[in-house]
């Protein structure tokens, strides 16, 4: 684990920056305090003998020991005007300071993890669906299930074969047809019974039986709010519940008839509102009111 993050080293070196003040705590070599950047990488090791400056050196005591040298080689001299640059400014008594990179390009001292993740990941378009499945009041594992669900990425029968031709294809709830993402959550005799049970007529006159409707039911911003959470929440609720089923089944374990995964997920709903309206008071009354009303 550790090895792994340190082989990252190079990724996070290019934001982070320090800023000077008594060059104490900063690598002249190593860190990345210079508009040079990092210096090593700029003359490698004979820099170090070439400038008198040891690989050790912090950026204070390179600044107390340093005689010019009258260097002919361009980098010498641009490393050399930067020592000279600091000792005109002058160092203080105070600590150097960590600056880390905003998704602006300037330098700030406080770290935001997200700000980072922005400048680390590979952006794509934004996919309609996204409101659906990441909300602010949704449970982390049960957002990251779905949203495994809705790229098709769980390892159901027909994806199992395409790495394993042996694999039982069979569904786990029903014990018919080949088991697709499609099967599990929508066709499924146990999970049509556990879902129309749970989800009541939130849903209105929509019929849930394909992937990219129930989507864009989650995102459809005519409802009113308190529905739109609930069929979120419990939508995803039953993706991750089925799962579970799913797995204990499949290890052996004793199943449970839908009755009692639709007596435990809502109660998991219940929960989740009576969490929220402790937490933001007034915002969330109605929505109790709406899934005691929601009718099977
Ligand atoms: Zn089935």
């Amino acid at each position: 684990m550790w090895k792994k993050l340190l082989r990252l080293r190079h990724i996070a070196y290019q934001f982070v920056q320090i800023e000077i003040s008594s060059g104490a705590t900063t690598s002249f070599w190593l860190d990345n305090w210079s508009l040079l950047e990092k210096l090593i990488e700029l003359t490698g090791e004979g820099g170090c003998i070439a400038l008198g400056i040891s690989l050790d050196t912090t950026v204070e005591k390179a600044v107390q020991i340093y005689r010019n040298r009258l260097h002919r080689v361009p980098v010498f001299r641009q490393i050399e005007q930067e020592v000279i640059n600091l000792r005109n400014r002058g160092m203080n008594n105070l600590q150097d300071v960590c600056l880390w990179k905003k998704e602006n390009g300037d330098f700030k001292s406080e770290f935001v993890t997200s700000q980072t993740w922005n400048l680390v990941r590979s952006h794509s378009p934004k996919v309609t669906w996204s409101k659906g499945i990441w909300f602010s009041e949704a449970t982390p594992k049960f957002a990251f299930l779905a949203w495994l669900a809705t790229r098709n990425r769980l390892a159901t029968g027909d994806r199992v074969l395409n790495w394993n031709p042996m694999a039982i294809t069979t569904c786990w709830l029903c014990k018919e047809e080949m088991k697709t993402r499609n099967h599990i959550y929508f066709e499924c005799a146990y999970s049509r019974e556990v879902r129309s049970n749970v989800i009541g007529n939130l849903m209105g006159d929509v019929c849930l039986y394909q992937w990219d409707r129930v989507l864009k039911a989650m995102v459809d911003g005519r409802r009113e709010k308190h529905v739109t959470f609930l069929l979120r929440y419990s939508f995803q609720a039953i993706i991750h519940m089925l799962w579970l089923e799913r797995n204990t089944r499949r290890v052996g374990e004793a199943s449970q008839p839908p009755g009692c995964i639709v007596a435990r997920l809502d109660k998991l709903v219940r929960n989740r509102v009576t969490s929220l309206r402790k937490r933001d008071g007034a915002k969330y009354e109605r929505a109790m009111e709406v899934w005691f009303g929601r009718g099977r």
